[in-house]
């Protein structure tokens, strides 16, 4: 009971509304208070705890997202972005875990986006790929996180059924530097365009980065610019306010 999940808006650029949350787990410690996943995912993978955490994870995802959009009730709906470890990706019992997560809420399939890092996918075998494809058949989207900062080659992309890269931080960074970073966060984009995936850019905290990626044609951002992951509380708050304050830039609106 003391694992909470902070929810933290995904924008669209061009419109400029919010599309869609991640979760994001917390560990609120007895004496150590909240702890981010840095400080514990590793041990939870290492002893197995990481499935039973990562069920729960999905049920209250799943659950919290519904609920949320139930509450709207303007026919508008955010996705909900779940992280998946490398164990869950080689249990045989996640993609009943999804389907249990998704009947118990009635999120529709989706609005579910299972986030893999590119490093977990280093660890591929045939039912890991299996498994990706039987997700992407009941209707789950997939993303690739952290892309182009893992050990990995890029011809996952023709085996995997993949619809989201997101692009990460590093390469949000780079384009407030010099043009070498800016060139490769230009071919990450191209790459999502021309392989018809959708780009999300991770860690976006100056407003020069947001119109950057605007104009380079980047789907989507996400970062402290737009808003801290929040606590439920928190998003219950956006939620009847309607919009999220950008300083120095016009308000996002939820989904219109
Ligand atoms: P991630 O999925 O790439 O999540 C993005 C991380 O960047 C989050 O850290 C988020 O709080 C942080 N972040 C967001 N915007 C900004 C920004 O503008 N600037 C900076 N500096 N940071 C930003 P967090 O919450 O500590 O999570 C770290 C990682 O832990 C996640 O990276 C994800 O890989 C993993 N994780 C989180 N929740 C889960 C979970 O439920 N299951 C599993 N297996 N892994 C999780
Ligand atoms: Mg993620
Ligand atoms: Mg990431």
């Amino acid at each position: 009971g003391s694992f909470w999940l902070a929810y933290q808006p995904i924008i669209a650029l061009e419109s400029h509304e919010v599309l869609g949350i991640e979760a994001l787990l917390r560990w609120n410690h007895p004496t150590r208070g909240n702890l981010a996943p840095a400080q514990f995912i590793d041990l939870a993978e290492e002893t197995g705890l990481i499935l039973p955490i990562g069920r729960w994870v999905l049920r209250e995802a799943c659950a919290r997202t519904a609920e949320w959009n139930a509450q709207r009730g303007d026919g508008r709906a955010f996705s909900v972005t779940v992280n998946l470890s490398v164990r869950q990706l080689e249990s045989s019992s996640l993609l009943a875990d999804v389907q249990a997560a998704l009947a118990e809420s009635g999120l529709l399939p989706s609005l579910l986006v299972l986030e893999i890092t590119e490093n977990a996918l280093m660890h591929r075998t045939e039912s890991t790929v299996e498994r990706l494809h039987e997700l992407k058949g009941i209707g789950v989207r997939l993303a690739i996180d952290d892309f182009g900062t893992g050990y990995s080659s890029l011809s996952y992309l023709q085996q995997f059924p993949v619809d989201i890269l997101k692009i990460d931080r590093a390469f949000t960074d780079g384009l407030m530097r010099g043009t070498h970073d800016d060139a490769l966060t230009r071919t990450i984009i191209a790459l999502g365009d021309l392989l018809t995936l959708r780009t999300i850019a991770e860690g976006v905290e100056h407003a020069r980065q947001h119109s950057r990626l605007r104009d380079l044609g980047c789907d989507y951002g996400q970062g402290y610019l737009f808003s801290r992951p929040l606590a439920p509380r928190d998003m219950e708050v956006l939620l009847t306010r309607g919009f999220l304050e950008i300083p120095g830039e016009a308000p996002i609106v939820l989904r219109a």
